[in-house]
């Protein structure tokens, strides 16, 4: 009974969501990897939608804390069965939207495994842009009688602060890392019968670590490079909580990793971000803030999704028609 109730609340509050185009947050555990020494999980219980984690007197009451997201996966969830629940949202980037999709968490925490999947790829353990850039093709594809679809693909790294596409200045003949690249995909759909066209996109995003920077004791250029990863998430953080507290000025401007995003993050877009955390005791300090950024995030409400049509194509003609229709008339 109450299992149900809160179950069909959660879909409905999940369709408003998905109508509102608020940022949807998805909460993911790493299960504790082969070879680690055997501990005990910090994650006291979660279901499809919430998690508990055992905290530290001093991070919680009663040494619980609870947080409630759009869904959560446990260290036991399948590539494919997180790619199922993200499936729509990339497809709606065939429809005219802008889809982004961000994975944010502590260094080995599961960002990688997530958006790319593990040094050894399988079919089954492939991540969400493989398996994005696929379900692309296949449905424009499938759509082929009706929409023809052009779809570019650029491969962006931001480096201390420089954006480079990684395409056009190294060709297609190495295996990137995917943590400070976000691969970006670009959408043009035509309508075969009316001319008109959709403009979607898609950002995927392997966030660097969210871990404080003063504890990786870190010098030189490694230092420049921290410092550089720092600003663009603090520039996030920014961002959104001047977006939750609907503040008509959004510091866009302050990281290239924010400038790029501002279209996913403006309001008509479709955001998703994977929050990733650690099982591991230690990691409980990192798993905490990380849980309460995610709750931050999940509260920023953004305008309504909006289709990018354009109907230029089909303007263009009825003037054509029009002033066809007119020099008949004149010649008459
Ligand atoms: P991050 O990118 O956040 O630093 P990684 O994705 O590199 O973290 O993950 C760290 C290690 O944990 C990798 O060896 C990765 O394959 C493994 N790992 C992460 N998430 C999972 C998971 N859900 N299932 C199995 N192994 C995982
Ligand atoms: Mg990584």
């Amino acid at each position: 009974g109450y299992q149900r109730v809160l179950e069909e609340n959660r879909k409905l509050y999940n369709q408003v969501q998905d109508l509102k185009g608020s940022i949807r947050v998805y909460c993911r555990v790493r299960p504790f990897l082969p070879g680690q020494p055997n501990s005990v999980s910090t994650v006291d219980w979660l279901d499809e939608g919430s998690i508990t984690i055992n905290t530290p007197a001093k991070y919680g009451k009663d040494g619980r804390k609870s947080f409630t997201f759009n869904k959560v996966f446990g260290p036991s969830a399948t590539q494919e069965e997180v790619f199922a629940d993200t499936q729509p949202l990339i497809r709606s980037a065939l429809d005219g939207y802008n889809v982004c999709i961000f994975a944010y968490g502590q260094t080995g925490s599961g960002k990688t495994h997530t958006m790319t999947g593990p040094k050894e790829l399988t079919q089954e353990s492939v991540g969400v842009n493989y398996r994005a850039l696929s379900d692309l093709f296949l449905i424009s594809e499938q759509r082929k009688e009706t929409i023809s679809y052009l779809i570019s693909v650029q491969m962006i790294e931001i480096y201390n602060e420089q954006v480079r596409d990684l395409l056009v200045t190294d060709g297609l003949n190495k295996r990137y890392p995917f943590e400070r690249n976000c691969l970006t995909v670009h959408v043009q759909g035509r309508e075969l019968a009316s001319g008109m066209t959709l403009r979607g996109s898609m950002h995927l995003v392997d966030l660097a670590g969210s871990e404080r920077v003063d504890k990786s004791e870190v010098v030189g250029d490694r230092l420049k490079e921290a410092q550089h990863i720092n600003k663009s998430l603090s520039a996030l953080g920014d961002v959104i909580s001047s977006l939750s507290q609907k503040n008509s000025h959004v510091p866009y401007r302050n990281s290239k990793l924010t400038q790029l995003l501002q279209d996913s993050l403006g309001g008509q877009a479709k955001t998703l971000m994977f929050v990733h955390i650690s099982p591991e005791p230690d990691a409980v300090g990192e798993t905490i803030s990380t849980l309460k950024f995610a709750e931050r995030v999940s509260t920023v409400e953004l305008g309504a999704a909006r289709i990018n049509k354009d109907n230029s194509d089909v303007k263009e003609l009825k003037e054509q028609i029009a002033n066809l229709k007119a020099a008949l008339a004149r010649k008459e």
